[in-house]
């Protein structure tokens, strides 16, 4: 039976160590497996650049019929602790043994798309082209997508299986995410013989914390001081002190100007106490919308009632690979993949979720065919 094969290769995936960067056992799994099934297999020369000991694995699946060409991706790195995974199977939740995460993110989305594409080229149906694009780094700031081609990515539409809870949940917003490291200078003195030379960048770093916009700014952006850290000991007045932190909006333009709200804090918090902050701000990458009638909804939210499951649009405040793809100009839909609890030993998922994702990128391949 198929389900079995596909839940085999579940545990398979999951029992394989894939801290970041260091996803090439999975790679190679994964790639003899769309192999045997009949799929072209490559590998992108990312590695250099990401520091990974594998590039992106590419793969292609001829279409039999004329369609859309759909891409199915998802990232083949997992959070640690991730040496020595125990699948535990308990009434249909499967669960690590405990010390470990499960690795369901994201190695269901792997798992799907190796059984998606084996029962497309097992079956006799018409099929539109399929495109497979597994990711290394996601969980460190998604440097595997970054570094694709977009000669890579030709497609009508891409679903990223990786966001957690019930299968049918369709991502239609994400934010624009920016971060920073700031770093406050003032002046070193002996603080108890001569403070009044000294100028606190502890200080300088506390004020700017305190009059930054943080947490839940509206109900589409926020805000975050990460860490701060800085001085050298109690009797000395702080030459230098480091803030990170964040902010993001759906809504683009909004966090242009939270961003730049937060930038003055720091600048102000710095000039009161004759000091400076040199701030460096990265976008890690860039919002994306669906509007309500966008085809590429419809075309997954019918796949969601052809397998019986109902579909839910839903907008997050968190980034995937699916933002980067978005962003390299491929319409990308991260879809809801049946992974709880995820980044801790508690993770967990359903069988029958695992089932259904896969069901469901199937069914969005067989309606893509013309
Ligand atoms: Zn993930």
């Amino acid at each position: 039976m198929s389900d079995e094969r596909l839940l085999q290769t579940f545990f398979d995936l999951v029992r394989i160590p894939s801290p970041t960067f260091k996803e090439a056992a999975v790679a190679r799994y994964a790639a003899d497996a769309l192999t045997d099934a009949g799929a072209r297999v490559t590998f992108d020369k990312s590695a250099a650049r990401t520091g990974s000991d594998t590039g992106n694995l590419l793969a292609e699946l001829p279409g039999t019929a004329a369609g859309r060409t759909v891409l199915l991706s998802a990232h083949m790195d997992t959070v640690e602790p991730c040496e020595g995974v125990e699948p535990v199977v308990v009434d249909g939740e499967i669960h690590s043994a405990g010390d470990t995460v499960l690795g369901a993110d994201d190695k269901a989305g792997v798992a799907a798309i190796v059984e998606v594409v084996r029962r497309l080229a097992e079956s006799n149906e018409p099929r539109s082209p399929v495109r497979v694009v597994l990711t290394v780094a996601e969980e460190k700031g998604l440097v595997g997508a970054k570094a694709l081609d977009p000669a890579d990515l030709e497609a009508d539409v891409a679903l990223v299986l990786d966001a957690d809870g019930d299968p049918g949940g369709i991502v239609v917003a994400s934010p624009t995410h920016y971060t920073f490291s700031a770093t406050f200078h003032g002046r070193a003195s002996h603080a108890g013989v001569e403070p009044e030379k000294g100028r606190s960048a502890v200080v300088m770093a506390a004020r700017a914390g305190a009059t930054m916009p943080s947490g839940r700014l509206d109900d589409e952006s926020t805000a975050n001081v990460g860490t701060i850290e800085g001085g050298t000991a109690t009797n000395v007045v702080a030459q230098t002190a480091i803030v990170t932190g964040e902010c993001r909006s759906l809504d683009t333009e909004r966090v242009e100007g939270v961003r730049d709200r937060m930038q003055r804090a720091m600048e102000d918090a710095a000039a009161g106490l004759e000091g400076r902050v040199d701030v460096v701000w990265t976008k890690e990458y860039e919002a994306f919308h669906f509007a309500d009638d966008d085809p590429m909804l419809e075309l997954v939210e019918g796949a969601c009632r052809d397998i019986g499951v109902e579909p839910r649009r839903v907008k997050t405040g968190g980034g995937s690979d699916g933002n980067i793809l978005h962003a390299k100009g491929v319409p990308t839909l991260v879809l809801s993949s049946g992974m709880r609890s995820v980044h801790g030993v508690d993770e967990w998922m359903r069988i029958e979720d695992l089932f259904a994702l896969t069901r469901l990128a199937g069914a969005v391949v067989r309606r893509s065919a013309d």
